[in-house]
């Protein structure tokens, strides 16, 4: 149905209106104020004491808060918790507060140049910052971190789904290449308790991953190597997947990846990549959301199923399944190329 005019025009005004509440949010999950309100509401003098803040301006910005249903606003400027601020606390399961801090910042700038991007085809995020976004992060480890935590964040629903409907029987040794925090690897690990892994990463990244696989007692069965994918990626191996990896790159970029795993892997061996497949127009938003993504932020691009299949082609390989997961994951198994 038509929307009325009515509809249309506070439909608009929302999109509008978003750069606000990112900010808002953002000032909320920086000073922890979900956090000083668990045990009771405060007035916002004492928050602003308890922050460092700025009295007036602090509670001029609760007061929007409020009005958003993030906070709610008692008699005597005193502010108390909702089912949404409690989100916002650093301890809750679900936590949205590094999220909520993270986006704000060097990604929401990176965003401000989209216009940049679309006059001149350059990447956002180098346009605004003067650097790639991997080379940033390397620069920012607190803000790396976060990233490595916010791609893990994303990648909870995705996991279980992807170990699930990957048969890996046959495969021995997996590398995951660009691994990150090794989420992936170690639930990998624990469903099949013979397979023997590699996470594979820059070296100021794996780091961070022997504390997950310690902490899910699988790091007998893994080893971590630091690295560059676009130097090589370790030898050896039957299975090389790259979840969310390739969609960061431009094609010629993405071949050179994908041709070091076609070069280091066993004559069986295999290539499985996970990513959100372009599907047919109007399709879903997750694909077309995720693909400007990568256009602002590391300057990459979402693929269809039939751009997914040269790529393979051109680094040597072939594309022998996609098979889709119930979340938003597709697996696209490559194996190598006939002789010609
Ligand atoms: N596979 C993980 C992480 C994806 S983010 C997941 O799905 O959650 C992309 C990853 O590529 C980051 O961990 C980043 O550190 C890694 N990466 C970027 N450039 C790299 C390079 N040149 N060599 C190796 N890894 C790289």
């Amino acid at each position: 149905m038509e929307p009325s005019d009515e509809e249309a025009e506070s439909a608009l005004d929302r999109m509008i209106d978003g750069y606000k509440d990112t900010q808002f949010v953002a000032v909320a999950a920086r000073l922890g104020i979900a956090d000083l309100l668990g045990d009771g509401p405060l007035t916002s003098d004492e928050l602003a004491d308890a922050t460092g803040s700025d009295p007036d301006a602090l509670y001029r910005v609760l007061r929007v808060l409020a009005v958003r249903g993030i906070f709610a606003e008692l008699p005597e400027r005193r502010f108390a918790i909702t089912p949404i601020s409690d989100l916002l606390r650093t301890q809750h399961p679900a936590s949205q507060r590094e999220i909520a801090v993270f986006d704000a910042g060097p990604w929401y700038r990176a965003y401000g140049a989209l216009a940049h991007t679309v006059a001149t085809g350059e990447n956002a995020f180098r346009h605004v910052h003067g650097m790639s976004l991997f080379e940033y992060l390397a620069d920012h480890p607190d803000e790396a971190r976060m990233f490595d935590r916010r791609m893990t964040s994303f990648s909870t629903a995705e996991i279980p789904q992807i170990v699930e409907a990957y048969d890996f029987s046959g495969v021995r040794t997996v590398v995951d290449v660009g691994g990150g925090e090794g989420r992936l690897m170690s639930a990998i690990l624990r469903a099949h308790p013979a397979l023997r892994g590699v996470i594979f990463d820059q070296p100021h990244v794996v780091g961070g991953a022997g504390n997950t696989l310690r902490q899910d007692g699988v790091a007998d069965r893994c080893t971590t190597v630091g690295g560059d994918f676009f130097e090589g990626v370790p030898e050896g191996a039957d299975l090389y997947l790259l979840k969310w990896i390739i969609h960061d790159w431009e094609d010629e970029d993405a071949v050179k990846i994908l041709s070091h795993c076609a070069r280091a892997m066993n004559p069986e061996g295999r290539v499985v990549l996970a990513e959100v497949v372009i599907g047919a127009p109007n399709s879903g938003d997750d694909g077309p959301l995720l693909d400007v993504h990568m256009m602002v932020l590391p300057g990459g691009r979402e693929r269809t199923e039939a751009e997914f299949a040269e790529l393979f082609a051109a680094a040597g390989l072939r594309l022998t399944r996609a098979i889709v997961t119930p979340g938003i994951m597709c697996l696209l198994e490559a194996k190598p190329a006939p002789a010609q």
